[in-house]
């Protein structure tokens, strides 16, 4: 299996971020595609290949024009205004309930177009941003060449961010728009969530579309980031009615009770018969990540990517979450070897 990957995601490394009533080191780090980069070669998965640039426009298919400005422009905006800070751009406060949504300075758009205060904005970010990008898509332009399967390494990660949203440490959403990069060109994507938390960027994006099957397997919102969306009774909407699918789970879910989950979510996708398949590759569903509340063992791993490897369609594997450095190079590869093993 081809990995692609690009170096520029060094360039965003958050300090912080603001969680829980307390300001803590941050978990999204550029070790954690370090280390799977690096697991990859050891276990000899392919080559790992640079991505090609594919400036704007893919990324406009999604993200709103206003948007993609700002995230451009947002952190040399906040050096302008905190010039003698060196503290990375975080929003602190939102047009809530009642107040008008308003652009005017940096401030006034962190607050319009972030969701979160984990989701730090620093020098590096939009490069890295834009280069996870090139990574999924150059995956996605390997798929259509006529792979069978990719893996995009892509950070920062990408399902939280919507259309016109950044927040739970994404920016662009990668995997959303690779599977429009695909959709333009006449096939009929999948896009399959197993991160622990709810792609509700991803959701969003194509929630009224008839043309994009999103399934996604979370922690249940009532108790677990992103909070506001990931319920059971998101099933799409106009023409996107019935194209949604959110199975939430419990906290402390194990593999017997995520495995069946698991053939819900497979049978949705057979049924859907879509022409590719593009999966949002969390791995913060092990039993020791720092930040999540699921059982899966190492083991479970591979057998995560035997069941997708059962549908039998071209896949796009795209990096998201897992904050456990010690295991995550490992269980992120037993997903592929159990994949390519089928
Ligand atoms: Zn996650």
């Amino acid at each position: 299996m081809k990995t692609f990957y690009s170096p520029a995601h060094l360039l965003h490394a958050p300090k912080e971020e603001f969680e829980a009533g307390r300001l803590s080191p941050a978990v999204e780090v550029p070790e954690r595609a370090e280390r799977v980069r690096a697991e990859i070669e050891r276990r000899k998965v392919g080559p790992i290949l640079p991505p090609r640039r594919f400036g704007d426009d893919p990324i406009l298919r999604v993200h709103g024009a206003r948007f993609v400005s700002f995230l451009r422009a947002a952190y040399d905006d906040w050096r302008t205004r905190y010039p003698d800070d060196t503290a990375d751009a975080i929003p602190s406060a939102w047009p809530a309930r009642g107040m008008r949504l308003n652009a005017s300075d940096i401030e006034s758009r962190l607050g319009s177009y972030g969701s979160d205060t984990a989701t730090p904005i620093t020098r590096g970010t939009f490069e890295a941003a834009q280069a996870a990008v090139d990574v999924a898509l150059s995956a996605a332009e390997a798929i259509h060449g006529g792979e069978g399967a990719a893996f995009a390494l892509t950070r920062p990660p990408g399902h939280h961010a919507s259309g016109d949203l950044f927040g739970g440490y994404c920016y662009f959403n990668n995997v959303a728009v690779a599977a429009q990069w695909l959709a333009d060109r006449g096939l009929r994507p999948a896009i399959l969530d197993v991160d622990y938390h709810h792609g509700n960027g991803t959701q969003a994006i194509f929630y009224a579309r008839a043309d994009v099957l999103f399934v996604s397997i979370h922690a249940d919102p009532a108790f677990a980031f992103p909070h506001f969306l990931g319920f059971g009774d998101e099933r799409g909407e106009g023409e996107g009615e019935g194209l949604n699918l959110n199975l939430p789970l419990p906290r402390f879910t194990a593999w017997d009770r995520y495995a069946e989950a698991l053939q819900t979510a497979l049978r949705r996708v057979r049924e859907f018969s879509p022409d590719v398949l593009l999966v949002s590759l969390g791995l913060d569903t092990f039993e020791a990540d720092p930040i999540s509340h699921f059982r899966l063992g190492r083991e479970d791993y591979f057998r995560l990517g035997e069941a997708i490897a059962g549908l039998c369609k071209p896949t796009l594997f795209a990096f998201e979450g897992g904050y456990n450095l010690e295991a995550l190079s490992e269980i992120t590869v037993n997903v592929l070897e159990g994949f390519a093993g089928h």
